[in-house]
């Protein structure tokens, strides 16, 4: 494909406080991309995404968004260019109803999705408007997560584990999500354990080990490399 990646990460170093995560990490994603990362417990994949968004306490290298280099950003700022991230824990406030939850974050960029517009994409949402967040089941919590980003208007979307608990078919429901905002233009970097589950959807699965990128599987050659991966990711 032609022209510069949107997301393009080199020599990424991070650190917990002292303790030093992120040893070099390389990764470019093309716009429209939906890019998983793979890899064991405690490889770096979380980190990474948080390295992106700015919420790392010490980060080293270079992490460019759309032309513009983010490194020295705060992570508001990184957040006004069009990305957005869903934590694995998900961020619902048991306190508010479904509908206070995804009017929560201040809108970061014009061209968000409208609330009918979530409502289009998650049904569920908009039957369940007025209950309080804890009432949702998983599944719907995912939903109103991935729901209250589209408002901001990020156009870049990390999901931390989007299935992680969930109903087989609760889990092909957010994989429907997945490839519905990807037709609509979206680009997608999802950490994910389930790689059955990420070949339903992704274009490339880039592998983590220790802080560093070790390989990265087209999509279409994933089955080839399947003993490949197992030994990757120890299973
Ligand atoms: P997992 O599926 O376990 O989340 P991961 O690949 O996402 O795996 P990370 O969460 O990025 O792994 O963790 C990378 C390393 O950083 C691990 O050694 C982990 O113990 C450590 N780590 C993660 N969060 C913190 C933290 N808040 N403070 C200190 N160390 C942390």
């Amino acid at each position: 494909a032609a022209g510069a990646p949107l997301i393009a990460v080199k020599g990424l170093e991070g650190w917990y406080g002292e303790s030093h995560v992120l040893h070099g990490i390389d990764l470019e994603v093309r716009a429209g991309e939906v890019v998983t990362l793979l890899g064991r417990n405690g490889a770096g994949k979380t980190t990474t995404l948080k390295a992106i968004i700015g919420i790392l306490g010490k980060r080293r290298g270079s992490i460019v968004y759309d032309g513009a280099e983010t490194i020295g950003m705060a992570s508001r700022n990184i957040a006004r260019l069009g990305l957005g991230y869903v934590p694995e824990e998900r961020g619902i406030f048991a306190s508010l109803s479904v509908y206070e939850n995804l009017m929560l974050p201040p809108k970061v960029k014009p061209g968000g999705m409208t609330v009918a517009e979530i409502h289009t994409l998650f049904p569920n949402l908009k039957e369940r408007a007025a209950s309080q967040g804890t009432k949702l089941s998983g599944g719907e919590q995912q939903m109103l997560a991935i729901g209250r980003i589209l408002r901001t208007g990020a156009k870049t979307i990390l999901l931390d584990e989007p299935t992680e608990g969930l109903a087989p078919v609760i889990v092909q429901q957010i994989g429907r999500t997945i490839q519905a905002l990807k037709a609509k233009g979206y680009t997608i970097v999802l950490v994910e354990q389930n790689f059955r589950f990420a070949q339903t959807l992704a274009d490339r699965h880039v592998v983590i080990e220790q802080g560093r990128v070790v390989d990265t599987i087209p999509n279409d050659a994933l089955d080839a490399n399947i003993d490949k991966l197992h030994a990757y990711l120890g299973v």
